[in-house]
């Protein structure tokens, strides 16, 4: 259920209300929208007793929440979530590029990429330290050691950075060096994992899972929002389908459905989303004609010789191209990349 408050609603009301929630066996979360607040009463206890609150001072109406997101859901807050990562405002009518190479190789590699996103506009430099591979024998990352070049990028280029979490473990290491965590398509449903991020105050970026519907999606988004960390930003990278002619098929309709549902900021993946880089550039344009937050896109010195996810990857050509033929692009759009 969600308790909305009147407009003019005093603290000690609202207090009051909260407090009331809790008694009643629920974890109480306070959302201050700019005009109303909104306490959304979480668990799974008789949804009855709560009826009655409508009765309290300050109360505007007891509302059931129909979905099994609660907080993930536009119903409990309408105005979009804005993130803020050190400046660049993500979910403000702004279309967010990251970019970078799958996996962080060396620091030569990373520096090259992050002074060409900065110097065509990107905003947050993205690259793999931990790989979560299909195959044991393949590359696994650099671990430790591709932190710290993510943390020198970052100081050399004031670029933000992100890059991926793939156990509990490494929580605390992880977000010591990244801007942003991200959570892989193949550990969206790591319970554990997404627990533990959720305890963060790190920003995460949830990348849907292979064969996940929207609803599970919503529901480990949730999972982190309970937990107490409320910034988190979607990924629609593209599902398995009987599709064989692309890696994966990129699932566009997952915009404005997610837009609809939550009220989280929706990031497309072009590159997981086709496996190929001659169709990164058209359905990055299709993300941002669907009204896509901002853009994944991986981008290498030399894609042939990358240690993962090369045929995807952009050359540094092809970037610099995209990013010129993007731009117009998002304004026609009535956006900024930003
Ligand atoms: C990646 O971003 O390199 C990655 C492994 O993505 P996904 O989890 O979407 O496959
Ligand atoms: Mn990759």
């Amino acid at each position: 259920m969600i308790i909305i408050m009147k407009r003019d609603a005093k603290p000690a009301e609202i207090d009051a209300v909260e407090n009331k929630v809790t008694e009643l066996g629920y974890s109480a979360r306070r959302i201050d929208g700019a005009i109303k607040t909104v306490i959304a009463a979480v668990g799974d206890k008789e949804k009855e007793p709560l009826k009655a609150l409508q009765f309290m001072d300050g109360v505007d109406s007891v509302m059931p929440i129909r979905q099994p997101y609660k907080l993930a859901s536009r119903s409990t807050k309408e105005a979009d979530t804005i993130i803020n990562i050190n400046g660049t405002a993500i979910g403000e009518g702004t279309v967010t590029m990251f970019a970078g190479p799958c996996s962080v190789e060396s620091e030569e590699q990373c520096l090259s990429a992050a002074k060409l996103i900065k110097g065509t506009g990107g905003q947050i430099f993205r690259g793999g330290a931990y790989k979560p591979r299909t195959s044991p024998y393949s590359f696994q990352g650099l671990e430790e050691e591709g932190l710290k070049i993510l943390k020198k990028v970052n100081q050399e280029t004031g670029l933000p950075v992100i890059t991926e979490l793939i156990e509990p473990k490494n929580c605390d290491l992880v977000c010591k060096y990244s801007d942003i965590v991200q959570i892989g398509a193949r550990n969206m449903q790591n319970f554990p994992l997404l627990k533990a991020v959720g305890k963060t105050k790190t920003p995460v970026f949830l990348k849907r899972g292979l064969s996940a519907t929207l609803d599970d999606l919503l529901m480990s988004a949730e999972y982190i929002l309970s937990e107490g960390n409320p910034n988190v930003i979607l990924c629609e990278r593209g599902i398995r389908t009987f599709e064989p002619a692309y890696r994966n098929t990129l699932d566009l309709n997952a915009v404005p459905m997610l837009k609809k549902r939550t009220h989280l900021p929706v990031v497309v993946d072009p590159s997981h989303g086709t496996g190929n880089r001659e169709m990164v550039l058209a359905l990055a344009k299709a993300a941002v004609a669907v009204g896509a937050d901002g853009l994944m896109i991986e981008m290498h010195p030399d894609p042939d010789k990358a240690w993962s996810d090369g045929a995807q990857s952009l050359t540094f050509e092809q970037f610099e191209a995209a990013m010129t033929e993007l731009k117009p692009f998002v304004e026609l759009m009535g956006k900024r990349l930003s």
